[in-house]
């Protein structure tokens, strides 16, 4: 099987843009006073977990991404876990819920924002599910178009699965901060994937150290194809 990363088509006369953002986060964290490292990276999204159930105060500091204390990350972090995935990563800056905001132009039948977000038509999930793609789980969004004939889209909720291969790591990947446990890790210009660490039955899914790389299976790529879906682009990587 071929692996491949997604990006968005940017040769197409398409215009779409959404100006908006997961209803819900997880606060950043302010810098660990031994390593500094802090903040919070905002590209772990699970646009189908649902926090609307938790309490208005708690909700209030589920919506602003300025970083908090490390343990007043973690208090909310613990509150978010029970209505997460069990497989799910909760980092600082992790998002929830239906990307919501306004959105405007022509979309492709699938649409990529910031490298780091698929979205794709209603439709077209029902076309690649009966193509057999799978492990597809996506959302609808909360998006204000404007013109006629706006776009039924929905976000995929991605898995995290896949590992650098160990050959092919930057050089430079510091031992885990002894207080806060995180390492700086420089990210490769040319990815290796680890062979023995790909899934067999999920065809698209988010490199698990590198949160921004979307990456789909041959069979979702041909399955694209067959189908003459637009709107991304493919560029295989190598796997060893
Ligand atoms: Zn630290």
């Amino acid at each position: 099987m071929k692996f491949y990363k997604v990006d968005e088509d940017t040769s197409l006369s398409v215009t779409g843009q959404l100006d908006a953002v997961n209803k819900w986060c997880l606060p950043g964290v302010e810098p660990c006073p031994v390593c500094r490292l802090g903040g919070g990276a905002p590209w772990l999204a699970y646009p189908c977990v649902d926090l609307s159930g938790l309490p208005p105060e708690v909700l209030r500091k589920l919506k602003d991404p300025w970083p908090v204390p490390f343990e007043e990350f973690a208090r909310l972090r613990e509150l978010v876990r029970p209505l997460a995935p069990p497989w799910a990563l909760l980092e600082p800056g992790t998002q929830f819920g239906p990307c919501t905001g306004k959105g405007s132009g022509r979309f492709g039948a699938l649409f990529m924002q910031d490298s780091s977000a698929l979205f794709l038509r209603r439709e077209v999930l029902d076309r690649l599910r009966a193509e057999g793609v799978m492990g597809l789980q996506a959302c609808p969004i909360d998006v204000r178009f404007r013109g006629a004939n706006p776009p039924e889209l929905l976000q995929l909720q991605l898995e995290l699965h896949g590992l650098l291969h160990s050959t092919g790591r930057a050089p430079l990947r510091s031992a885990p901060c002894a207080a806060c446990g995180r390492r700086s890790e420089a990210w490769p210009e040319h990815l290796i994937l680890d062979a023995a660490s790909l899934p067999l039955d999920v065809d698209v899914f988010r490199h698990r150290e590198g949160w921004a790389t979307l990456i789909v299976t041959e069979r979702f790529v041909d399955a694209v194809r067959r189908l003459g879906l637009d709107g991304v682009a493919f560029l295989e990587l190598e796997v060893r």
